[in-house]
């Protein structure tokens, strides 16, 4: 049983593009705390009411909201034996609860750091598009499209997301330094698994290997 991946990083250092690799290749679903939030904020209802504008400001939703949007995606069937998590825990509130969850749920914990370079990701986020119909992720740079600004799949013409403009870039950089960053102290002094990768060099497939690869040594080891 793979237990839970914790995708741990800066906006940009690949979380999403590396989750969605790895839960094809482990078969679980891939749990992005930003991708539910955005459902809601297109489908208008009371959570994406309340999570929009913080969302549009790069500053963090509230721990109660995104960590009942979590229990409710894990308490579904196709999570039984595991999930990557991308974009959760961003807070020390949020990794409490987070092992409460998994411990009531019988799951592993796994924390994967990517490690990238401040500048490589604001090129990489002003590059970023995504398709607005399936979700596929772009970047014109590295992983263009292969025609001008549209889906490959379903041939869509893609966005750049609301909270990539450098402004806010910078401000969800805060929020990262101010809240997030400080969880990677407690999970090594409370003894969580953790494992470092330069996500900084090699491309997405090459990337998700060699996070596999930690990954199932990870497993072996337990
Ligand atoms: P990135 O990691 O590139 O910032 P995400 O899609 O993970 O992108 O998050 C986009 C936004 O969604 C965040 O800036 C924040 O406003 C909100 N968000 C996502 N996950 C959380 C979370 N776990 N706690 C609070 N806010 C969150």
């Amino acid at each position: 049983m793979l237990g839970a991946v914790v995708l741990f990083g800066p906006p940009g250092s690949g979380k999403g593009t590396q989750a969605k690799l790895l839960a094809a290749r482990f078969g679980v679903p891939h749990v992005s705390t930003g991708d539910l939030l955005r459902e809601h904020v297109a489908a208008g209802d009371e959570i994406g009411r309340e999570a929009q504008a913080l969302m549009q400001a790069g500053r963090l939703v509230p721990d109660e909201l995104v960590e009942r949007l979590v229990e409710e995606r894990l308490s579904r069937p196709d999570a039984r034996n595991g999930v990557v998590l991308d974009g959760f825990p961003r807070t020390l509130e949020q990794a409490e609860s987070l092992s409460k969850l998994l411990k009531k749920r019988n799951l592993d914990e796994l924390v994967i750091h990517l490690k990238v370079d401040y500048n490589k990701i604001i090129s990489r986020l002003t590059a970023r598009r995504q398709c607005p119909k399936c979700g596929t992720l772009y970047n014109l740079l590295s992983n263009p499209p292969k025609s001008d600004q549209v889906c490959d799949r379903d041939g869509s013409v893609l966005i750049a997301r609301a909270d990539d403009r450098e402004e806010v870039i910078r401000e969800r950089f805060r929020a990262y330094e101010a809240l997030t960053l400080p969880l990677l102290e407690r999970f090594r002094s409370s003894g969580r698994r953790l494992c470092e990768v330069d996500a900084g060099c090699g491309g997405p497939e090459e990337l998700a290997g060699r996070i596999a690869a930690l990954v199932r040594n990870a497993e072996a080891r337990r």
